[in-house]
């Protein structure tokens, strides 16, 4: 529940909204486990929300710990026995953690191993902040930024995501700014309209991954309903509305686009466009789509980098690889 929840759910209970408030820091901002510990409360209304109450909506089914580099991946268990993952990572005074939106993805990207799952359901706004919430709870570092970029499409959930990255960013909650919370999309475009008219602060982020429709529709199918041109535009539009640069990721595909046209069409598309392209070398997953080689990889940033009006260009290279927590390989393995 947000704020505004908790507050009428208090009042339905026969208490006061200032007790909704309570409760909420509680648990957003101290993130106690159990009610008993929220001294604040009257003893009576302690046993009544105990009773009839829940605060906790994750188990933690297993840590995962990279030999590589300092990225943990986490497996949770929802209570209806659903398994979402999510990554933490820790880069020097950075702490990212990489959260789930949804238990697998409707969207059929084929080289993503949600997409594979299909979709079972989304998860609910206590189940995205308890992710949080226990990362916070359970690795020193603190937290600095976090990203949608875990399974499932936010915007395919966006009231719960959005009900989550606020209490996130509220002083209350979690008091992340709000440049420090990134939501990435394929491009759901009327939620990317809504986003931008709701005048909503987090960083936008874009997976646009081809250049051509062409070859854009052939691994992702929402292409077709939303094609590139229509994507650059809102792009362009929160850049400009936000004055803060929308990003565009694109995961690079042997053979699929990665050419020098591909850099070149990419460029041309993008340009005057106030963005950052994060260039996403592909984490395999033994399936038909491969990594380029790091001589094509960096020829293709190369183009860009030569071809630079607007945007900035930057590799991301996905941590955790050998726990399968890189983009894309988020799968609830267990299950
Ligand atoms: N559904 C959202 C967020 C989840 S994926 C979206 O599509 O943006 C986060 C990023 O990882 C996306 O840019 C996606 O294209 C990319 N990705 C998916 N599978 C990948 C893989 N196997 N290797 C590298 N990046 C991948």
């Amino acid at each position: 529940m947000n704020l505004k929840e908790l507050q009428t759910f208090c009042q339905d209970n026969g208490e006061s909204a200032f007790r909704g408030s309570q409760l909420y820091e509680w648990m957003y901002r101290h993130g106690v486990d159990t009610i008993e510990e929220m001294s604040n409360l009257s003893q009576s209304f302690r046993e009544k929300l105990s009773e009839n109450c829940s605060i906790q909506t994750l188990h933690v089914d297993r840590t995962n710990p990279s030999q590589i580099d300092q990225s943990v991946k986490l497996l949770f268990r929802t209570l209806d026995q659903q398994f979402i993952e999510t990554v933490s990572m820790v880069d020097g005074n950075r702490h990212t953690v990489c959260l789930s939106s949804q238990v697998g993805c409707a969207l059929d990207c084929r080289f993503c191993a949600t997409g594979e799952m299909g979709l079972t359901r989304n998860l609910t706004t206590g189940e995205i902040v308890d992710q949080l919430i226990y990362v916070r709870k359970h690795i020193a570092q603190p937290i600095t930024n976090v990203v949608f970029m875990g399974m499932g499409e936010p915007f395919h959930n966006y009231e719960n995501v959005l009900n989550a990255a606020d209490i996130f960013h509220d002083p209350k909650g979690f008091n992340l700014a709000s440049t420090r919370i990134t939501i990435s999309t394929v491009g759901l475009l009327p939620q990317i309209q809504q986003f931008i008219q709701e005048n909503r602060r987090y960083k936008l982020a874009i997976s646009l991954n081809a250049a051509f429709d062409k070859d854009r529709s052939k691994i992702m199918p929402v292409n077709k309903k939303w094609p590139i041109e229509d994507l650059i535009h809102a792009g362009r539009e929160y850049s400009n509305q936000k004055k803060r640069q929308v990003m565009f990721e694109y995961v690079l595909l042997k053979g699929v686009n990665d050419s020098e046209e591909d850099a070149l069409e990419l460029a041309g598309l993008l340009k005057n466009v106030e963005c950052k392209i994060n260039v996403i070398p592909y984490n395999e997953m033994g399936g038909e789509f491969t990594r380029p080689d790091t001589q094509t990889i960096e020829k293709f940033v190369n183009v860009l980098h030569k071809h630079r009006r607007g945007y900035r260009v930057l590799v991301r290279w996905s941590k955790g690889q050998d726990i399968a927590a890189g983009c894309g390989q988020l799968a609830g393995q267990t299950a």
